[in-house]
């Protein structure tokens, strides 16, 4: 099926094309034409299933429509998308991509992306003369407002992206504040991978009469669905890293992205890799914005083999053609689980996702494996046979880490209910 029957202009099919997208992926043809139609939708898909696209389309083509029928008379662009994220580098993302797919529409929108940990001034500048469409984290965003900088009483469009991640991030409190600033007649776009009670309390607030729409989760590997295989081995904790270097060398991998548990792991583990002619680099919270996005771009760009980072590179970062992921430190849960191991296999391409087991964390491994429906072999390598001894389980509920809730956990709880229909009680920032 091609672009052009979903409703789509010439421009915006040619636009994706240009991406290389030869045909629209399961949440495309099903969101797509319900948007233009004008519908709410409450959508549930990983990152990978062409989500962005999903609204990003639509989107461009809305905005078009109401350019022909109010063509501009000066004054300052209005906004008509406002995207929220919850991160700096989904909100570089998104606006990429509506920039992308807005390129040869006959007047392509003027995109602004803004998020915080940088200087507000620039965004400010940018700001200047309006904008068309905004992605942006919830602090920023009302930063801006406050500051005179935009105006979202003019918003058609809300598009809400991983509004899990928003709530688990803790923005519970500004997201109330930026939807109180919106108008009540709007068209709302609910993304979200997961729908716990308080996301699923969200989207009942918010959305009318939503078109419900649900694509396959990682595992189907049919109709453009992503296949990942997935391995998990078997090794003593302090033999990882040379097991690590033998299969980077081994299988070949060409590029891998290793999740390790801390900032340190992660700093400590490139580096015995570097020493060890493997081109690897850390990622994590403690660099800044500006490096953050060097290691990214450098990493698509293929100057990294592998980039060894916390789960700050877990959700919402795509990197095309990432062939591995490795689970150097198990997951803390199988939601993380799960979004680890979509960083690969995205779009329909087949990726493999491997999981380092130690005796200290097999209890905590078969407990992601249930709750993730899986069972897979717990392999062993040819002179990395764990020797390390499992230590006794503490008794009670809480001998395996992750069943009972940590404090963070506690925190997120709260702040989730506060966004479900509680505001002013969240903290939260950017
Ligand atoms: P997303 O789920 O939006 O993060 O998209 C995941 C990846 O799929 C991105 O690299 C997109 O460029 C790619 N993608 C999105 N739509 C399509 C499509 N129709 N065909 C092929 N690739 C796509």
């Amino acid at each position: 099926m091609p672009f052009a029957s979903l409703g789509l202009s010439p421009a915006l099919a040619r636009a994706a094309s240009d991406l290389g997208f030869a045909a629209p992926t399961p949440i495309q043809a099903q969101a797509i034409p319900a948007i233009l139609r004008g519908a709410d939708v409450w959508a549930s898909a990983q990152t990978g299933s062409g989500k962005t696209a999903a609204f990003a389309l639509p989107a461009l083509q809305q905005h078009q429509d109401v350019l022909l029928a109010q063509p501009r008379s000066g004054g300052a662009r209005r906004v008509h998308t406002l995207v929220v994220v919850p991160t700096r580098e989904l909100a570089a993302q998104v606006g990429e991509v509506l920039r992308s797919l807005g390129q040869h529409l006959a007047q392509p929108p003027k995109v602004a992306v803004v998020f915080g940990g940088v200087s507000i001034n620039p965004q400010m500048m940018a700001l200047r003369g309006g904008a068309d469409m905004v992605v942006a984290t919830p602090g920023r965003l009302l930063d801006l407002v406050e500051h005179n900088a935009l105006k979202l009483a003019s918003v058609q469009l809300l598009v809400l992206d991983e509004a899990d991640r928003l709530l688990d991030l803790g923005f519970a409190d500004e997201l109330n504040r930026v939807l109180a600033l919106l108008p009540a007649r709007r068209q709302t776009l609910f993304f979200s991978a997961t729908f716990p009670d308080s996301v699923q309390a969200l989207a009942g607030s918010l959305l009318r009469d939503p078109v419900r729409v649900e694509v396959a989760t990682l595992e189907a590997g049919a109709d453009g669905g992503a296949t990942i295989l997935q391995r998990a081995i078997a090794v003593d904790s302090s033999r990882r890293t040379q097991l690590l270097l033998q299969l980077i060398k081994q299988e070949g991998w060409e590029r891998v992205l290793v999740f390790v548990a801390t900032k340190y792991t992660a700093e400590h583990v490139a580096e015995k890799l570097y020493r060890a002619k493997v081109f690897a680099t850390p990622f994590h919270g403690d660099l800044g914005q500006g490096a953050r996005q060097q290691v990214l771009d450098e990493f698509k760009a293929d100057r990294w083999q592998v980039v060894v980072t916390t789960d700050l590179a877990a959700r919402g970062i795509d990197i095309a053609q990432l062939p591995v992921v490795v689970n150097y430190d198990l997951p803390r849960s199988a939601v993380d689980y799960l979004h680890r191991i979509g960083r690969t296999g995205r779009a329909g391409e087949s990726g493999l996702a491997v999981s380092f087991v130690m005796p200290a964390s097999e209890a905590h491994w078969h407990l992601i494996e249930k709750r993730q429906g899986l069972s897979l072999p717990l392999e062993q390598i040819a002179g990395f046979e764990p020797t390390e001894v499992a230590p006794p389980p503490a008794s009670g509920a809480g001998g395996v880490k992750g069943l009972r809730p940590s404090k963070k956990d506690k925190l997120r709880a709260a702040q989730a209910a506060a966004a479900a229909g509680n505001p002013g009680e969240s903290p939260a920032n950017d």
